[in-house]
């Protein structure tokens, strides 16, 4: 944890600051909701506090997942305090209490297709909490998004209303708690704690399947917040009838609000969240490079991120700028290419040709007509399923058609086998012949 979190700051710090204030300090221990850190002077405690303290929140937060406070002692201090060989506590009291991650807000979150429904429920509840959705239960696939808007409401709740008490959980950290409470006797402490809370955001509720106790618990601390018209925002990765071992009074209480899927962002949206980032980070990205990565990664916005941290370190290590062919590079290793059989596209030009009965010259050429763009995109489509080549490869396969033409072909018959049985059965029977 502690090189995690000195390499964040290096990334991010110039190395002066760096070598001035990271490189001085030590981890002195790490419990589940604390670390504390030992620096040099009191000056060093100072800084640290006042200008890192967000920063070591936030990234302990992507390292594991919940909020850990940071504490701050002068090294002196730290001897003392062994001297009297009681290691713990008597320090200040932690400078940060938003469990929010401060990222996650509706400036930086980007509204497509996928997401807008869920979007628009989002901010109606921070802004009319209690009132028409309630609960609000967002589900959906990993990286889409749900958790960012669970903190985006909180955030946006606590503009209006600064003083309110609102608590994030994820349905693991409210079973753990329970439980303390159980084993600790402080039921009471426990029930104080979520049910005097004016917004309750549980992530991730999935994870209350097979626990009978705590949702027990929790169905008693829903009515309570339910009762005084507090808003509860609910996320999971699937519908409430679909999580196994979910008690019926919950699944038919988290039916009284509203349930809003989100689903995969299309390929504009992607572009869009990575411009966002890109700008974010004050990242210089050619367009036809960021519709490059968006192409590559097509259903997780957490990989996508991801994908452009790579390029970006792959160019900084590289010493260029970031192009499409950079870009190809940087991810050459992450792009799936299981189940990629040995299929040419030569092979796959030929099959679709023959199976619309149309030239090889037509499906390579630019004929704009009906007849042979469909087809052209399956082929590209195909091509792009079963090999590993890459899209500026596939496009040059085409005649030197841009890669571009190659992502936005493979979108639309993504969607059509999707949506179009007929389609669909075509797309198979010459899968099925390759
Ligand atoms: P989930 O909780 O659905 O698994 P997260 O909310 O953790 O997904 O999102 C994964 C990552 O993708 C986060 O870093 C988040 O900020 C980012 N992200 C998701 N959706 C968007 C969006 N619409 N605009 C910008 N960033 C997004
Ligand atoms: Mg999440």
């Amino acid at each position: 944890i502690w090189s995690y979190l000195t390499e964040k700051f290096k990334e991010t710090l110039s190395k002066v600051s760096y070598d001035t204030w990271i490189q001085s300090a030590n981890l002195v221990s790490l419990s589940e909701n604390t670390i504390t850190i030992e620096v040099p002077s009191t000056l060093h405690k100072e800084y640290w506090k006042n200008n890192l303290s967000t920063r070591v929140v936030e990234y302990l937060y992507e390292f594991v997942g919940r909020e850990i406070a940071p504490l701050f002692v002068t090294s002196e201090e730290q001897a003392a305090e062994e001297a009297v060989g009681n290691n713990m506590q008597t320090f200040e009291s932690p400078a940060v209490s938003s469990t929010l991650n401060s990222k996650y807000t509706f400036d930086t979150f980007v509204i497509g297709k996928g997401n807008q429904m869920a979007h628009a429920a989002a901010l109606v509840v921070s802004e009319e909490p209690g009132t028409i959705y309630n609960p609000l239960f967002f589900y959906g696939g990993v990286g889409l998004g749900k958790t960012h808007l669970m903190h985006a409401i909180g955030h946006q709740y606590l503009q209006i209303n600064p003083n309110a008490n609102i608590k994030y959980v994820t349905s693991e950290n409210f079973a753990n708690d329970f439980i303390n409470s159980i084993q600790n006797r402080t039921q009471e402490k426990f029930r104080q704690k979520y049910r005097n809370v004016d917004l309750l955001l549980v992530d991730d509720i999935q994870f209350f399947a097979d626990k009978e106790g705590t949702q027990e618990e929790f169905f008693h601390t829903f009515n309570a917040l339910y009762d005084q018209r507090k808003q509860i925002v609910l996320t999971s990765d699937r519908l409430p009838n679909e999580i196994p071992k979910l008690q019926e009074r919950l699944v038919s209480r988290f039916a009284w609000g509203l349930s809003v899927d989100i689903t995969p962002p299309d390929l504009e949206t992607r572009i869009a969240i990575l411009r966002k980032k890109a700008n974010a980070e004050g990242l210089e990205i050619p367009n036809d490079a960021l519709s490059y990565i968006a192409g590559q990664i097509d259903s997780n916005i957490r990989e996508l991120e991801g994908a452009l941290v790579r390029v970006q370190a792959y160019s900084a290590i590289q010493r260029s700028d970031i192009t499409t062919s950079l870009a190809a590079d940087a991810l050459k290793s992450m792009v799936k290419n299981d189940s990629k059989q040995n299929v040419s596209i030569a092979s796959i030009q030929q099959k679709v040709s023959k199976y619309y009965d149309i030239t090889l010259a037509d499906l390579k050429g630019k004929k704009r007509v009906r007849q042979i763009v469909l087809p052209r995109q399956i082929a590209m489509y195909l091509s792009r399923e079963l090999t590993s080549t890459s899209l500026p490869k596939i496009g040059k396969e085409f005649g030197g058609k841009d890669h571009t033409t190659v992502i936005h072909a493979h979108e639309k018959i993504k969607k059509l086998v999707d949506s179009n049985e007929e389609i669909k059965a075509e797309v198979d029977e010459i899968r099925k012949s390759l």
